[in-house]
């Protein structure tokens, strides 16, 4: 009795080490440039990177653009605070900071900074040029380089909008994950061109109610921007989707926590 009493404590124990010391299991949550609108740091930043990190989002997404001299920044709109990046120098860039005191991130430090830990992944947005498609796919392919260069293969996914620039990261890195951001393919049609998933608006899955299953049938990464409200999150949750990109990351996580309990 007393063997089987301390055989079952050694297996609680066992239990309870296991459960402490696993990693924290894997969530649908990517933080949409960053997790930054409930800390207040600018949007792409290396700090809102570092919040997403914090808050164990499965990824952080960001937005890249390609400077007139060929440097790799990270940034949303084709302008930081005016000066376009398409006709500007990483030098003229410097002249502007973030709110933070930040300078404009080069892709290659925020990619560093990702690379500091493995559980967040850098969710890669491939932003078309002001300067035309051939900058879009010269962008590309700096960005298959310099991520190659970096080893951060394993912790980088693509996305783009350009369906050209997600073939080109595909033809380049097969086995690189590429989803595709428009919204007008079906998972028949990115599945044939060799992509990995889609990541549409949360509207294209009500217009078009069957992609979403389908998509997971075919075991495509499934992923939707930018859901914001709770309904929602929790709608898309039920169908069963892959990942939900969002500017309020902490919402989703206590969505989350809810339906554990
Ligand atoms: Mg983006």
């Amino acid at each position: 009795m007393i063997i089987l009493r301390s055989l079952f404590a050694g297996l609680l124990l066992f239990v309870n080490m296991c459960t402490v010391s696993a990693q924290p299991a894997p969530n649908p949550v990517i933080a949409h440039r960053g997790a930054w609108k409930k800390s207040g740091l600018p949007e792409n930043s290396i700090a809102s990177l570092r919040e997403a990190i914090r808050l164990g989002c499965y990824g952080s997404e960001f937005d890249v653009h390609l400077t007139k001299d060929d440097v790799i920044v990270v940034n949303h709109d084709d302008a930081f605070f005016g000066i376009n990046i398409a006709g500007a120098t990483y030098e003229e860039l410097l002249a502007k900071k973030h709110a933070n005191g930040e300078s404009i991130p080069t892709a290659e430090a925020y990619l560093r900074e990702g690379m500091k830990q493995k559980r967040t992944k850098l969710i890669y947005e491939i932003k078309a040029s002001t300067a035309g498609k051939e900058r879009t796919l010269e962008l590309t392919r700096r960005s298959v380089a310099l991520v190659r260069k970096l080893k951060a293969e394993k912790l980088v996914e693509y996305i783009s909008f350009d369906y050209d620039a997600c073939l080109l990261v595909h033809q380049l890195n097969p086995r690189a994950k590429v989803s595709y951001l428009t919204g007008d393919k079906s998972p028949e049609q990115l599945q044939a061109d060799g992509l990995s998933g889609l990541d549409y608006h949360f509207s294209v899955f009500e217009k078009e109610p069957g992609w979403l299953a389908d998509a997971l049938k075919r075991k495509l990464i499934t992923n939707a921007w930018t859901v914001n409200e709770a309904a929602t999150m929790q709608k898309l949750l039920d169908q069963h989707i892959g990942f939900i990109t969002t500017n309020e990351p902490e919402l989703l996580f206590s969505l989350l926590q809810e339906k554990k309990r």
